[in-house]
């Protein structure tokens, strides 16, 4: 590396001292990634970027990119990777990254997570990994009763955090909805995506020592705690562990 390219890279390294960079936030369907991207965004002023969400801006707005990915959403598998990091790749653009993001539901295969670490490169701060875990039917019941309002994005459920009218948003009174893969049997086949596909993310980032889990079967904020600490833990190894490296 040329002296001048070494200057530029430490600079970049020096000006990101104290931010949260790029943390993924992974996990299986209803563990409560939304939810706890949400607590991350409000601690630090960084933009949570979730995959699902845009993609479903992408499907309601039938754009070429959302009229592909409309089935596989609709069954419950994985649009396939090359969709998917594009439209990453374009969102990263934009100034708002600068100091980090949060992922949420993305990468969900080994591709992808392979391309995010070349695409994102030496000049930002590591990805690290923070992985919610839930049990089964846990899972299930958060699924089917998961109601979003549609206007301000607050999350219910009905079974144990209902609205106080029933299907309304306590909010601004809109109707709540139900995501069309939020039933039983697309549960079910998420479950086998994400057993297939995902969990060799967690392992990919486990081996780079990248990566915790936090029980998520826990109150809300418990497991913001949880996740908060663990981001903490892990910015600070992988910091030492790159520092160890350059010097
Ligand atoms: P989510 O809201 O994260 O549960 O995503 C809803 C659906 O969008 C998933 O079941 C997939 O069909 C699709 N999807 C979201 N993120 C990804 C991704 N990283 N790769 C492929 N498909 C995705």
């Amino acid at each position: 590396m040329s002296t001048a390219v070494a200057d530029v890279h430490v600079e970049a390294k020096e000006s990101l001292k104290g931010k949260p960079g790029p943390i993924l936030l992974l996990g299986a369907p209803g563990v409560g990634k939304g939810t706890q991207a949400k607590e991350l965004v409000a601690k630090w002023g960084v933009p949570q970027i979730s995959t699902g969400d845009l993609l479903r801006y992408n499907r309601d707005h039938g754009t070429p990119l959302g009229l592909k990915a409309k089935e596989v959403m609709a069954a419950g598998k994985l649009v396939p990777d090359d969709l998917v990091n594009e439209m990453v790749a374009e969102r990263l653009k934009q100034p708002d990254t600068a100091n980090g993001y949060i992922l949420d539901g993305f990468p969900r295969t080994l591709g992808q997570a392979k391309w995010l670490d070349e695409h994102i490169g030496a000049e930002t701060l590591p990805v690290i990994a923070v992985s919610i875990g839930v049990g089964y039917n846990e899972l299930l019941r958060r699924i089917t009763g998961r109601r979003s309002c549609p206007k301000c994005g607050t999350i219910y459920n009905i079974h144990f955090q209902p609205p106080k009218v029933d299907e309304k948003c306590d909010l601004d009174g809109t109707p709540l909805v139900r995501r069309s893969d939020d039933t039983e049997e697309v549960f079910r086949e998420r479950m086998r995506t994400y057993d297939s596909q995902t969990a060799p993310v967690v392992e990919h980032y486990r081996a780079l020592g990248r990566f915790e889990e936090v029980n998520g079967d826990q109150a809300v904020s418990a497991v913001a705690a949880g996740v908060e600490a663990a981001v903490a833990r892990l910015r600070n190894s992988s910091t030492k562990n790159q520092q160890r490296r350059e010097g």
